[in-house]
């Protein structure tokens, strides 16, 4: 059906050529894709390699068409609590159908990595996480949905991979989700979590709650960044979106289009 979280070469950590990855998702059926490569910015290294080259990402996507396939043209962006005016720039810098907003860094560390986890428990990680996100999508209005919450459930460096349920922080997560609703900004289920913690980051729980407190807007992917996972899941978690809203979305110019399920 839908897949709106894909990474080519055109992302430092890609390892599928664009047009690769368009073939996997005509071979599976997909209806409509979104190429959403990394921007993030590490401080205190030498080299950013976190931050595709626009250059580079014009010519791999702009020409690029598949018969009875939409391919759009995104980004995923790492928020923070202070970047808003960064990214308020650099999204000038060329035309993008669809905005991810995502947390990978807390305290300037990679969430990801095992440096983060250093001297913290599964319990205080997975707070300062949680708190760092409310701050980011309390900060942030130029993102179209927020990026896999609970993302760092799956991170090489958590020894766990333990989910992070809807009721463990409920005050928190509520928080975050009525700030999005409030914002009219979405949210998005991300299939990457289902080999590697058991199930979607967030579950399907978080998706119900998101519609209780007046979230409209959500999208599913599968954060592929080769061809064997494009397209992976994203059946089951548009079904089961279909079954909490009616409908999942896409994106195109930076706004949704509803589509039934
Ligand atoms: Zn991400
Ligand atoms: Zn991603």
């Amino acid at each position: 059906m839908f897949d709106f979280h894909l990474h080519s070469t055109v992302s430092f950590d890609g390892l599928s050529e664009a047009r690769d990855m368009v073939q996997a998702a005509r071979e599976r059926g997909l209806k409509e894709i979104c190429f959403t490569d990394h921007i993030d910015h590490e401080v205190n290294v030498e080299k950013e390699i976190m931050v595709f080259d626009f250059d580079e990402y014009s010519s791999a996507y702009d020409d690029l068409e598949a018969e009875g396939l939409k391919i759009r043209r995104g980004v995923e962006y790492g928020i923070k609590p202070y970047n808003m005016e960064e990214m308020r720039r650099e999204l000038q810098k060329r035309h993008f159908d669809f905005v991810i907003g995502s947390v990978h860094f807390v305290d300037e560390m990679d969430v990801y990595l095992a440096p983060f986890w250093e001297g913290r428990t599964k319990e205080s990680a997975y707070l300062r996480f949680m708190e760092e996100t409310l701050k980011c999508v309390q900060a942030h209005d130029d993102f179209d949905v927020l990026g896999h919450l609970t993302f760092i459930c799956k991170g090489r460096g958590n020894p766990t991979k333990e989910l992070i349920r809807c009721n463990d922080y409920r005050e928190l997560t509520d928080e975050i989700l009525k700030t999005l609703a409030r914002k009219g900004r979405g949210m998005e289920m991300n299939t990457s979590g289902m080999d590697r913690c058991g199930d979607f980051l967030p579950d399907a729980e978080y998706f119900k709650r998101f519609k209780e407190l007046g979230g409209e807007i959500v999208t599913v992917g599968s954060d592929a960044h080769n061809t064997q996972r494009v397209g992976q899941y994203t059946h089951q978690a548009c079904r089961i979106l279909g079954d909490i809203f009616g409908y999942v979305c896409t994106f195109q110019n930076r706004k949704p289009i509803f589509h039934k399920i």
